[in-house]
């Protein structure tokens, strides 16, 4: 058996019960899933300074000294502190835990390596748990300078498992397994990228021989993790278009023509121009259409899609569009019925209100192919859901989706319909790569004209007089306002109050018979909602408040005001979708922040950022750089098809692109990979694979 393979329970100093905690915690399993845990930061130990240099700005200091004398302060308090002091002065040591065995261990006038956190006590520096090193103890083991530092979590802390015992288990496990490491890169591959050998690339990465190999260390594991995926991707997207097996629309016919020349009320843009090209060439190819549309809040993308179901439509075949809220589904039913006035086709509303008897009826005129156009929510996925002849899947939004409900959804035709994934939600280059790299993305990168920009103002909120003046003005000139809560948790009690309460401020400071104010959350029935919604859409309601149920697709071209409240607490994203409620209309729009004083320098940064750009992948990109991948949103989530251990999507991009660029070559010359030089990649990508889940289909 390979080495790596082996169960992390034999490798001395684990044991079946940390082995356990390892699965549990770190989902560490084998040795190879350990040397893959790779630290996440590095400490320079490197600098030695002196005591007199010591202040609390500094993160961590190394310092190199003697211990003076220790004091026990309270023996019912538990602390334990001590001077140390090299000379240049003395600083405070404290222990709380432990107290007997650092006394017993640690010997006055004996000299230390000591490493530690600064910080500042009742106006006293000092340092608390401090890491002492006796320099002769520590030689004969695997050390470097450069220390790594590991994720861990409570539980594997209290069992002894903290970055430090973690370090000692890599430094064990390198001892044993490195001369048996076999390399993963053929060598013409490596040799070509001048990369590190596999072996040495592990030892730097858990502990820098000095920065210079750790730089090198890390260039070579995350141009290979990239590289992998990259190669996984795009053969996926080779076999599919290889396949061939698509349904055919080879004509555009009287639905889409009539439409066309009769019912369409503006102009196409030559955005929504272009991508109607481009998707009647894949649906006329006869291959399986993969297409991501992606177009920014209010870029029109509705209309590509009606478009492209007509011409469904006009080739025999059905189709359907999932939209993730019931409220988004129902506008689509009225705006693709008003447009289609005329237009012979059958559209049809599924979704989980609707009555019995009626779902009944619908599902027969769908089983029949009595009904074109099917709209609908995740109830559309129901097995009992069957069309007569599917032949395109349009899916809005798409980032509400799991991966696995979209893909029940193409499984409800033979030959698998083609497929329209939307998204407002800009999707960083980068992250498109990974996330969609076998998708074909079509951009509408072009808003209809005549829409002003909105302005995005940041208020505190002690300014909520201004701003409520601010609305009357708004009001009194006919215009409509959205108030945002965030609802982090639908079942989160709190994000209820708050809502409650604000609906209470407003209704207070807007009251009626004057004004009328709606609410729309999660929590009201589906005909409430639908009632609450209509007021406002109707416009007889001037106010709306609301959780971020508005967040997706609701058009109502008269509202200019989109309020946030509680702003820092969405995320870029969000608050980009939620804006894009507004500046529908020809009126200016105004998009207001309200935030409590107390802010996250990031939660500043993306409020700087809102306030300063409209352009929602300028602000996709300073999300990615902000925050990293490791934590977006349900975008990514939900997509990630790949564990990546060491490569960051948010400051990886140019290895990323490279490891594309050499993935293609490489297919290029071997689309198979059957060549002798090229097994080692067949054999690894098969690894890969035990690792995702099934994606392919769409992403
Ligand atoms: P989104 O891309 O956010 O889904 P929608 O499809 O809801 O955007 O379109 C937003 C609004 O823009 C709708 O009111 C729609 O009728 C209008 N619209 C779409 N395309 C055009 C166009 N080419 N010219 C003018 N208005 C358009
Ligand atoms: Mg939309």
């Amino acid at each position: 058996m390979y080495i790596l393979d082996t169960e992390i329970k034999y490798l001395p100093g684990v044991g079946p019960k940390r082995a356990e905690a390892l699965q549990k915690e770190l989902n560490i399993l084998t040795f190879g899933d350990l040397l893959y845990h790779f630290p996440f930061r590095y400490i320079d130990k490197t600098r030695i300074y002196a005591v007199r240099e010591v202040s609390d700005a500094l993160p961590y200091v190394l310092l190199r000294g003697k211990i003076v004398g220790f004091r026990e302060v309270s023996a019912k308090q538990k602390r334990l502190t001590a001077m140390f002091s090299d000379g240049t002065g003395a600083i405070e040591l404290v222990w709380f835990k432990g107290i007997a065995y650092i006394q017993k261990s640690l010997r006055v006038g004996a000299t230390y390596t000591l490493f530690g956190r600064p910080s500042s006590f009742d106006g006293r520096l000092n340092i608390v748990h401090p890491e002492l090193e006796d320099p002769v103890k520590v030689e004969g083991q695997l050390t470097s300078s450069i220390q790594a530092v590991y994720n861990s979590t409570e539980r594997l802390k209290d069992m002894g498992l903290g970055t430090r015992a973690l370090g000692r288990l890599q430094g064990a496990l390198l001892g044993l397994a490195l001369p048996r490491v076999e390399e993963t890169l053929p060598p013409y591959l490596a040799a070509a990228q001048r990369l590190m050998a596999l072996p040495e690339a592990l030892l730097n990465i858990h502990f820098p021989q000095s920065p210079a190999l750790l730089q090198q260390a890390q260039d070579r594991l995350k141009l290979e993790e990239l590289f992998y995926v990259q190669l996984s991707i795009l053969r996926t997207r080779a076999r599919r278009v290889k396949a061939g097996s698509g349904l055919r629309f080879a004509q555009v016919g009287e639905r889409l023509n009539h439409f066309y020349r009769h019912n369409l009320p503006f102009a196409l843009t030559g955005a929504q121009k272009r991508v109607v090209r481009e998707i009647r060439a894949d649906v006329g190819s006869g291959q399986q259409m993969n297409r991501l549309l992606q177009g920014d809040v209010g870029s029109g993308k509705t209309m590509v899609a009606l478009m492209a179901m007509l011409i469904a439509a006009d080739n025999g075949f059905q189709s359907c569009i999932m939209a993730p809220t019931e409220i988004l589904a129902a506008q689509h039913l009225k705006s693709m019925g008003d447009l289609l006035r005329g237009v012979n086709v059958s559209v049809a509303l599924l979704t989980g209100s609707t009555k019995k008897a009626e779902r009944r009826a619908l599902l027969e005129r769908l089983q029949s192919g009595e009904i074109h156009i099917l709209i609908g929510t995740h109830a559309l996925i129901e097995g009992a859901v069957q069309f007569r002849r599917l032949g395109l899947v349009v899916i809005d939004e798409q980032h509400r989706f799991g991966v696995a409900q979209r893909s029940r959804l193409w499984e409800k035709s033979e030959t698998p319909p083609h497929i329209l994934v939307m998204t407002a939600t800009p999707i960083p280059r980068t992250l498109a790569m990974t996330l969609y790299g076998d998708l074909d993305v079509s951009v509408l990168d072009e808003l209809p004209p005549g829409r002003k920009p909105i302005r995005t103002v940041h208020y505190y909120d002690s300014k909520r007089a201004h701003l409520f003046g601010f609305v009357r003005e708004q009001v009194a000139a006919g215009r409509q306002v959205y108030v945002v809560y965030p609802l982090i948790q639908e079942s989160e009690k709190m994000d209820y109050k708050n809502l409650q309460e604000g609906w209470e401020v407003v209704t207070r400071e807007f009251p009626a018979p004057q004004y009328k104010v709606c609410m729309v959350h999660g929590r009201l029935k589906s005909g409430e909602k639908e009632a609450a919604m209509q007021e406002f859409v109707r416009g007889d309601a001037q106010i709306m408040v609301a959780t971020s149920v508005i967040e997706v697709g609701v058009n109502v071209p008269n509202a200019s005001v989109m309020v946030i409240e509680s702003a820092e607490r969405f995320g870029l994203a969000q608050l980009h979708q939620l804006r894009g409620r507004v500046g529908r209309g020809a009126e200016q729009s105004f998009c207001i922040l309200m935030s409590g004083v107390q802010l996250s320098s990031y939660s500043r940064q993306r409020i700087e950022m809102m306030c300063s750009s409209s352009d929602g992948f300028e602000l996709a990109e300073a999300d990615l750089r902000l925050r990293g991948p490791g934590d977006l949103d349900g975008t990514v989530q939900s997509g990630t098809t790949f564990t990546l251990h060491i490569a960051n999507l948010a400051k990886d991009g140019h290895i990323l692109e490279h490891a594309r660029a050499v993935a293609e070559q490489i297919l290029q010359d071997d689309p198979l990979l059957a060549s002798e030089q090229n097994s080692l990649l067949l054999q690894n990508l098969g690894r890969l694979r035990r690792e995702e889940r099934d994606y392919s289909t769409i992403s």
